[in-house]
């Protein structure tokens, strides 16, 4: 299997991306986001050619959740996962988060992607599926703002996964020791 190496991108930028958005979105770090009305409302205004669109199970590969189309600048999810999202499942909500990484991090030519052997190492900065799962659980629950909760509080509060609540917390207390996160 193939990876895909992306120019490297570290936690910062991508805590500063997230940051940006947020502050596009009118959203403090403090704030839950509503992932599905980013993605159908606030999305088509910050790029007048994104477009998404929702497939049932008989359509998508068995095995795929959602997907980033760079060609056509469209975010495919499916449609149970989607129907999951809108009612709050943490899972879920990452994924649509992980797409509109993808789409932002990796789209429009932002980033030269290269196919790389199976055998050459790639670091995580320079994996885009590190880079997107970095920017969703970020964009989710900001590092920065989650120090002091558990990571029980942080899954209900951000509306994701305890695993994601827990990788989160990780990063927080990583980044509160040292500014290279
Ligand atoms: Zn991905």
């Amino acid at each position: 299997m193939y990876k895909i190496k992306a120019e490297p991108l570290s936690n910062d930028v991508i805590i500063d991306i997230t940051q940006q958005l947020r502050k596009i979105l009118g959203c403090g770090l403090d704030t839950p986001l509503n992932i599905v009305a980013i993605l159908e409302y606030a999305m088509p205004q910050l790029d007048k050619n994104f477009n998404y669109s929702i497939k049932d199970k008989d359509n998508m590969r068995f095995d795929v959740h959602a997907y980033t189309d760079p060609q056509t600048n469209e975010i495919v999810i499916r449609e149970d996962i989607y129907d999951r999202a809108r009612h709050g499942e943490g899972r879920d909500r990452f994924t649509i988060a992980h797409e509109i990484g993808h789409y932002i991090l990796h789209n429009n030519n932002m980033v030269a992607l290269t196919r790389v052997f199976p055998d050459e190492k790639i670091k995580p900065y320079e994996d885009i599926e590190w880079q997107a799962d970095a920017f969703a659980g970020e964009l989710l629950c900001p590092s920065s703002a989650i120090t002091n909760m558990t990571v029980e509080k942080i899954a209900n509060y951000y509306g994701v996964s305890l695993q994601a609540a827990n990788a989160q917390k990780r990063k927080s207390l990583r980044c509160s020791q040292s500014k290279d996160c």
